[in-house]
This record gives C-alpha cells, sequence and structure tokens, in this order.
C-alpha cells in the first residue's frame, strides 16, 4: 500500500470514529434528570409567577428563553425558564 493512500486511509477512519462522538456529545448536552423531576414533582409549567426564571437555583441558558439548568437538578440542561417544582425559592434581587 502506497504511504498517500495508507495516510488517507487512517484520516478517514478517523473521521468515521469522530462521528459518532458528536452525535453522542450533543446527546449528552440535552438531558433530563428524570429521577429528580419526578421527586421534585417538577412541571414545565409556572405555578402562579413563580417560575424557574425568578428561582434562586435556575442557571439560564443561552438566551433568556432557552431551556436551561438548576443547581439542584445535576446533569438536566432542559428546565424550562417558565417551569416549576416544589423547591422554588424566590432568587434574591
Ligand atoms: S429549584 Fe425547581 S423551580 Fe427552581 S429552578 Fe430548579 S426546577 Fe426550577
Amino acid at each position: 500500500m502506497q504511504a498517500s493512500r495508507r495516510n488517507w486511509l487512517k484520516a478517514a477512519s478517523g473521521a468515521a470514529a469522530a462521528v459518532p462522538m458528536v452525535f453522542f456529545t450533543q446527546a449528552a448536552l440535552a438531558a433530563k434528570n428524570e429521577a429528580m423531576r419526578t421527586s421534585l414533582k417538577y412541571k414545565d409549567t409556572p405555578e402562579g409567577n413563580n417560575r424557574c426564571d425568578n428561582c434562586m437555583q435556575w442557571v439560564p441558558g443561552k438566551t433568556p428563553k432557552d431551556r436551561g439548568g438548576c443547581k439542584i437538578l445535576p446533569g438536566d440542561t432542559e428546565i424550562s425558564p417558565s417551569g416549576w417544582c416544589v423547591a422554588w425559592v424566590a432568587a434574591k434581587k
């Protein structure tokens, strides 16, 4: 096998191996912590004026309307800014 063909095959196999890692990484970024959601009775809708984006535990997403995280729901990146759970505590202003 010629050196250039061998190098091309090496590069191609490396690229092919990287594709599933990209999908895996994106899937890992959009994760839900279902066990904690259930125990905290999380829902995607507010409870009156109490919502995740005015809670002390809120971790904002990229923009104010994007889903974000919560300090007490580890690994969950799909918390709605207009969501709510029983652990809601008013954010300090
Ligand atoms: S504690 Fe509950 S209400 Fe507060 S940000 Fe987390 S999920 Fe939302």
